[in-house]
């Protein structure tokens, strides 16, 4: 019933066959369009950007600044700056190493945060900084309350997670963002999980800094962006590329999000990330919510009737994602997804995820199992997997 032709697109994915592959929230795959995007830089103008004045270097400049306002926009973000990172994990030590600290200044996270939203940060310590980070409720929501509690005078950002990579769960940033700005403290928040499923509004969201991965939404390997509010920080890299001018003793830095690519950038990259982006605008972010979401939904009740199996996942089917994380009595994690690889060609993930600290909080030693919707999934997969499980648990 839904506006969405789940076979038009598989067509698209030529790696999409005999694998049923559900481990989309480590990476995913790239439609056609977006490999011909790169493809196309290879073949017909590759060349070094924002340099020179040949033919080839101003198709490719032009191209790839494209490219950023595309990501601009489909985030909301198209007042602030949009920087193409290689990664959410860049992006995140960027801000922490751009902005700067004193003793005694504290940072707020969460017991969710991917251990790319929690080192940057311990790291830290070494300026003298502290960080605090805040619980979650039984239904995994951060607790707002605790937030309120934690800031001090001292605290100058708060940084979380905008959907979690373990347990699915979309957490309010909006009303975190409000709390933050009454208290004069910066947000970051880890769009690593959202950007690919649920529609994103940057300038809704109110935070200053927004970070994800764009191997996860389509996009090609070594991508990512870093959109910040305003380009408040010290550009972590120096060099080429990213210099209005330089004299013996000093320089001017560029202005916009060059002042922080420095060095050749991955230009066919961000080209493919541009592409990515015009793609999942096409189909539409509410279509592919509401779509993942009819498959999550049989995923959790299908998992959930099966004896012995334990799901970690929220169930207010608004606030999540496709992410379904799960335990069964008895078993190691790494066993059941071995077991599923071997007998089925379900590729998902086990173990923990790198969220160390939230599967102590949980205490699962073992870790869970986590399967991952994306875009081109379908029921039957779905199915499969759940029969599958069954299977295994007899
Ligand atoms: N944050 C979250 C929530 C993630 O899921 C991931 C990837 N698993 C990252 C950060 C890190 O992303 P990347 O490996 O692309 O740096």
């Amino acid at each position: 019933d839904l506006n969405y032709d789940i076979l038009k697109i598989r067509d698209d994915f030529s790696i999409l066959g005999d694998v049923i592959y559900l481990d989309n929230a480590a990476t995913g795959f790239s439609p056609q369009q977006v490999i011909d995007a790169m493809v196309d830089f290879e073949h017909n103008y590759r060349s070094n950007v924002g340099r020179g004045v040949h033919s080839l270097t101003q198709i490719a400049s032009q191209k790839y600044w494209h490219a950023h306002e595309k990501v601009s926009r489909f985030i909301g973000g198209e007042k602030g700056v949009t920087v193409f990172t290689k990664n959410t994990t860049e992006a995140i030590n960027m801000v922490a190493m751009g902005l700067s600290w004193k003793p005694g200044d504290r940072v707020i996270t969460t017991v969710l945060e991917h251990h790319s939203n929690l080192l940057p940060w311990r790291a830290l310590s070494k300026y003298g900084v502290e960080v605090d980070v805040i619980g979650i409720d039984s239904s995994y929501m951060p607790n707002l309350k605790e937030l309120e509690e934690k800031i001090t005078p001292f605290t100058r950002l708060v940084a979380v997670t905008h959907a979690s990579n373990v347990l699915g769960v979309v957490t309010p940033v909006k009303e975190i963002s409000e709390i933050c700005h009454k208290h004069g403290v910066k947000l970051l928040v880890d769009g690593a999980q959202s950007v690919p499923h649920i529609p994103v509004n940057v300038a809704e969201i109110g935070c200053d800094y927004f970070v994800f991965s764009g191997h996860k939404m389509l996009g090609p390997t070594g991508t990512g962006v870093l959109w910040m509010k305003e380009a408040d920080i010290e550009p972590l890299f120096l060099g080429g590329g990213m210099v209005e001018s330089v004299t013996a003793d000093g320089f001017t830095p560029e202005t916009g999000y060059r002042k922080y690519e420095a060095g050749t950038s991955n230009i066919a990259g961000g080209i493919g990330l541009g592409a990515a982006v015009d793609y999942l605008t096409k189909i539409g972010m509410e279509n592919i919510f509401e779509y993942e979401e009819t498959l999550t939904k049989r995923l959790i009740d299908g998992l959930s009737e099966i004896q012995g199996v334990q799901l970690y996942v929220n169930p207010n089917p608004k606030k999540r994602i496709g992410v379904v994380s799960f335990t069964v009595e008895g078993i190691n994690s790494h066993e059941i997804a071995q077991m599923l690889d071997e007998t089925s060609d379900i590729m998902l993930r086990s173990g923990k995820h790198c969220c160390h600290p939230l599967m102590d909080f949980l205490g699962l030693k073992d870790g869970t199992v986590r399967a991952s919707i994306g875009l081109y999934n379908t029921m039957h997969e779905i199915d499969l997997l759940i029969a599958s499980v069954e299977e295994i648990v007899r």
